[in-house]
């Protein structure tokens, strides 16, 4: 049983790195590096050496400082089988299922295509806590830039049964405008409109809204909400539309928004 240490890093305009840290055996990954120096300062100002790369997807804001962390580190880089050429720097290839250790922390690998063909999650049963990367973020989801609306739903679906205590840790500072649209989606949502005050709240104390969690995501966020009869009512559907096609709709608007 080991808990990570969770801490966000902003970088570039809205990208977060969350450096994870197990204190049981000093093991510390950077999950989803861009560039290094902020997140050598980082680890600097904690006194943490960085043992692992966690990369979800093989996007430039992702993944362009693995090899220079690398290099300035000795850490692995840990990424996705199937993407293994588009991940650079990649050590230890990883597939639907797989589990591994970050120092005593075990760590599970999930596959949610939808974002890329190749996007994986890690979930860290123990904390609990979720790197998701660009499938999931607090009130919204990634753009389907390599998947159906099928993919992307199934993706979400496998993630919104995690246990609601898990930590949500997505890669991108999105909640305000995701909060905007959510609610055009679901005006008289309680749980929404908790999640954005707070959120408000946050962000107005220059403070990162994230991480989330799988709870509070649930309850308010639309993207995982396509099966629930007010959400398909809202994007003018039949309640049992099927849900993949509610989703759909509701990626479109988004993607409008
Ligand atoms: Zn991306
Ligand atoms: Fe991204």
């Amino acid at each position: 049983m080991s808990t990570l240490v969770i801490e966000p890093i902003p970088v570039l305009s809205d990208n977060y790195v969350y450096l994870a840290h197990d204190p049981e055996t000093g093991a510390t990954a950077a999950v989803d590096p861009p560039v290094a120096e902020p997140v050598l300062a980082a680890l600097a100002r904690k006194g943490w050496r960085l043992s692992h790369i966690l990369a979800t997807h093989h996007h430039g804001d992702h993944i362009a400082g693995n090899v220079e962390l690398k290099q300035a580190t000795g850490c692995s880089v840990v990424g996705a089988r199937k993407d293994a050429a588009r991940i650079p720097g990649i050590d230890i290839e990883v597939a639907e299922g797989d589990s591994f250790l970050l120092g005593a922390a075990p760590a599970v690998v999930m596959e949610t295509p939808g974002h890329t063909s190749g996007h994986i999650v890690y979930w860290f049963p123990d904390t609990p806590a979720l790197f998701c990367g660009d499938t999931l973020f607090s009130l919204g989801c990634g753009r389907l830039f390599e998947g159906t609306p099928d993919d992307m739903w199934s993706s979400l679906v496998k993630l919104r049964g995690l246990p609601a205590e898990t930590l949500v840790c997505c890669a991108h500072e999105y909640t305000a405008t995701n909060g905007r649209f959510a609610r055009l989606v679901e005006r008289d949502n309680p749980a929404l409109k908790a999640r954005i005050d707070q959120a408000t709240r946050l962000l107005a104390a220059g403070r990162p809204s994230v991480p989330s969690t799988m709870g509070v995501e649930r309850a308010a966020n639309p993207f995982l909400r396509a099966d629930v009869p007010a959400v398909a009512r809202a994007v003018g559907m039949d309640p049992g539309s099927d849900p993949a096609i509610v989703f759909a709709e509701l990626r479109r608007r988004r993607n409008a928004f």
